[in-house]
């Protein structure tokens, strides 16, 4: 993004909607313009050539009123500290809104992660976190993953910083491998609760999720759950796209296979029976349901208009920009905001975090019945937010109830007065 503290500026521009729609106490919106605290590293990595090279690499601390920050590490060759901290905002408001007694956070490593061996990945893992360890801990600051990093790198993650305290303490990270005190469920988790708070809009909006058409931009962690689950429930996908580019199909897809070509040739393209598509032209095609589930701001003032589709359902984070936001809106689209519809994966993290606290595992049962619970919760709070206000659109309402939470808890803390 070329344009300095965009990202951060948009996430204070729907806090200032809800805020006013809501009549919040200016002294709650005060504190949360600004992150309590970002840290600046600069991790320093011998390289499998011999040479040394250094990453530069950030954690931003958003608010912690409702508890331990909370919120993931990505590894981008475009991160910056303007969209951490905006990022680690949009974690504040998450977990407000689906009720975690977590506060927000982000971390983010400036790298290209294509770029680097196995070896010289897990010593920039290693280092990151042993840079942020002054301001992480279990009680404290709670790292997990995010865009390019997985349970592989937390499993790094947990064993460095047993290392460096002397101790072994599962419950600093989450989404780290089952035999590292991992959940079960947890890889799944946000996918799956894209597909509940999907399945609750659908009863609550009267649609049929029987042969709806569904296009996913993304089959990383979260697009490629996000479709085995939808198909499961009866939708046809019809469109993904990944970063190499895209198939359609409008018979439908199988994600299971997909899956298995991706795993096999490192793509989704040219999976037998499609036509290839590119990821501009997913965004724009006719179908049900769109779901951006790869990077920020795909959804602009450029295509917004050409969207045919019924609703959008944020499985990124960020992935509509203000501007196609209100064209969105204008056109009739509903847009199912990103803090509530991938709020499954750190919902899951705090099902890890607290199995980690007791040294007690749940099935993988137990871990998704609560899991929907909480995410058809959260639908139905938003929901409700929104049907009892003419002119407002569920995300104004998300935010809305996770404001509420957040002044609440500020009040009862004596940070602002009341
Ligand atoms: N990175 C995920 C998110 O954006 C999960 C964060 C977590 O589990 O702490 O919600």
């Amino acid at each position: 993004m070329s344009q300095p503290d965009r990202h951060c500026e948009v996430v204070s521009q729907l806090v200032e909607k809800a805020a006013t729609a809501m009549q919040l106490d200016p002294q709650v919106k005060e504190l949360l313009r600004e992150p309590i605290r970002t840290l600046t590293v600069s991790v320093s990595v011998k390289m499998d050539d011999g040479t040394v090279k250094v990453f530069r690499g950030f954690r931003c601390q958003h608010n912690d009123v409702l508890g331990p920050f909370k919120g993931g590490i990505r590894f981008h060759p475009e991160a910056n500290e303007d969209e951490v901290k905006a990022l680690a905002a949009l974690m504040t408001y998450k977990c407000a809104l689906v009720g975690l007694p977590f506060g927000g956070a982000k971390g983010g490593v400036l790298c290209d992660p294509s770029q680097l061996s196995a070896g010289e990945l897990e010593r920039l893992s290693r280092g990151f976190i042993r840079a942020i360890t002054p301001i992480i801990g279990p009680e404290q600051d709670i790292p997990a993953p995010d865009m390019n990093t997985n349970a592989k790198i937390m499993g790094w993650f947990v064993d460095e910083y047993a290392h460096i305290r002397g101790a072994y303490q599962p419950g600093i990270v989450t989404g780290k491998p089952i035999a590292l005190g991992g959940s079960k469920g947890r890889t799944e988790a946000t996918g799956r609760g894209v597909m509940y708070v999907i399945r609750e809009a659908a009863s609550a909006f009267g649609r049929q999720l029987q042969g709806a058409t569904v296009a996913i931009q993304g089959f990383g962690n979260v697009g490629n759950y996000a479709a085995k689950f939808l198909h499961d429930q009866g939708c046809k996908i019809i469109a993904v796209a990944d970063v190499f580019g895209g198939v359609y199909n409008p018979a439908g897809i199988d994600p299971y296979q997909l899956k298995e070509h991706e795993v096999k040739t490192g793509s989704v393209k040219g999976f037998p029976g499609t036509q290839p598509i590119s990821s501009d032209e997913l965004l724009v095609m006719e179908c049900d349901i769109l779901i951006p589930a790869a990077l920020g701001n795909q959804l602009t003032a450029k295509n917004a208009r050409d969207v045919k589709c019924k609703w959008v359902v944020e499985a990124a984070n960020g992935p509509t920009t203000l501007e196609a936001d209100q064209i969105l809106q204008e056109k009739g689209v509903l847009v199912v905001p990103d803090i509530l519809a991938n709020a499954g994966g750190v919902t899951a993290s705090y099902f890890e975090w607290v199995q980690n606290n007791y040294s007690y595992y749940w099935s993988e049962e137990e871990v998704n019945e609560r899991l929907e619970k909480i995410m058809a919760n959260a639908f139905h709070e938003v929901y409700d937010a929104f049907s009892n206000r003419e002119g407002l659109d569920l995300r104004v309402a998300a935010y809305m109830v996770a404001l509420e939470r957040l002044a609440t808890a500020m009040q009862a803390r004596g940070w602002i007065a009341g």
